[in-house]
């Protein structure tokens, strides 16, 4: 079945300058590292499907050429953005020079994944947490599937913010310089997709943008949003969490929606140890571990510890990079499928801040 016939929106851009051997490279190299299907692999084609739709890349001559495909349209937009990105990092020429096929209608519009939501109350949750409930414009995708989403914050001293808009291309133009936007993941903790109520829980760090935003923001302040993407809440039986605490409202979306026959364990990984206080649901079959982040070992290392004993779990692991990024390599060394896990990084530690926040 060809790409149209398969999706209901697609796309395509000529790739000026872009020789199909380096974009095959990059490409094998993407599915190698998060464990992608190809679809096909050949010195004309190459097609990889992701979580929000297909690529195909094609042999032009010198060049080559991109088919986007996906069932939804913003799904379409992220994918094109995600690619662009990609190749502005191979060849910031040819990105440059990426005209898209549906490009031109939504010229000067704002990207089909943005919004506008509106503050209506920020309260101080047990565990330093703030939460913020807002009134969003459309919730119609934020579905189990898809439980996450980016603010998008302009500077607080900006008297009149800019936000994103579609070039005539086809691409975001994001504002730049002083008006440029801070946009932190946050993870939807309630939602009513009929009244557009949105709340989120944001775990309290000084310094941090969103923190010193949701710490000082007034009832009817306006601010951005992208999404939703990022990942849901998995189908499963046998699970073992590992979380720290930007992980924790994530954790309490699962343990709701998990079957009352589900079996496991929540490692819970206390920065702050008020955070052992964040309200979880409680799940008769999964058993709560606190784990103290001044342990001497992070959640990486507990998660490797205690792979062979829950070999028949998933794990859905939520903690800062390098963490994740340790267990990560042990999966593959151990010729485990990534895919049939869910690890991720929720942020970073500065290069040079130590070993533990
Ligand atoms: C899929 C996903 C879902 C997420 N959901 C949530 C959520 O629901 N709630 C939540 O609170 N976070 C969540 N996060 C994490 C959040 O996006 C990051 O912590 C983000 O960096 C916060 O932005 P900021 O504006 O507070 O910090 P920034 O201004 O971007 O960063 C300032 C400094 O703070 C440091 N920093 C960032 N996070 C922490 C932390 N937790 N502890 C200590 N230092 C930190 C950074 O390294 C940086 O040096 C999620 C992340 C992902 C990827």
């Amino acid at each position: 079945m060809s790409m149209q016939d398969r999706f209901s929106f697609d796309t395509q851009s000529r790739l000026p300058g872009l020789p199909f051997a380096t974009v095959r490279t990059t490409i094998l190299s993407m599915a190698k590292e998060h464990d992608l299907p190809l679809i096909t692999n050949t010195d004309q084609e190459i097609q990889i499907e992701t979580a929000y739709g297909n690529y195909s890349f094609v042999r032009q001559g010198a060049d080559s050429s991109v088919l986007v495909g996906s069932t939804r349209a913003d799904w379409l937009y992220v994918l094109k953005e995600s690619l662009s990105d990609t190749i502005a990092h191979l060849s910031p020429d040819t990105a440059s020079k990426i005209l898209w096929s549906d490009a031109g209608d939504s010229a000067g519009c704002l990207p089909p994944n943005f919004q506008f939501i509106t503050v209506q109350d920020v309260s101080q949750l047990p565990g330093g947490f703030l939460r913020v409930v807002c009134q969003a414009e459309d919730l119609a995708h934020f579905t189990t599937d898809a439980i996450h989403f980016r603010l998008a914050l302009p500077a607080p001293d900006l008297a009149y913010p800019e936000w994103p808009y579609q070039s005539e291309t086809g691409a975001t133009v994001w504002p730049k310089g002083a008006a440029s936007l801070h946009r932190p993941v946050y993870t939807v903790r309630d939602l009513n997709a009929e009244s557009g109520r949105l709340v989120f829980d944001i775990f309290e760090h000084d310094g941090g943008r969103a923190t010193e935003w949701a710490r000082s923001v007034t009832p009817g302040s306006r601010v951005g949003l992208t999404g939703p993407g990022g990942g849901g809440i998995p189908q499963t039986e046998s699970i073992t969490i590992y979380s720290d605490e930007t992980g924790f409202p994530a954790v309490a979306r699962i343990l709701a929606a998990l079957p009352p026959t589900a079996r496991g364990r929540a490692v819970l990984e206390h920065t702050c140890p008020d955070s052992k206080s964040y309200p979880l649901p409680d799940h008769a079959g999964i058993e709560v571990i606190h784990h103290p982040a001044d342990s001497g070992q992070d959640l990486g290392d507990v998660a490797i510890a205690e792979m062979a004993a829950f070999a028949d779990h998933m794990i859905w692991f939520a903690s800062e990079k390098s963490a994740t990024q340790k267990l990560r390599a042990q999966i593959k060394a151990c010729g485990i499928n990534s895919k049939d896990h869910y690890i991720a990084a929720y942020w970073t530690r500065p290069a040079s801040s130590g070993t533990q926040a």
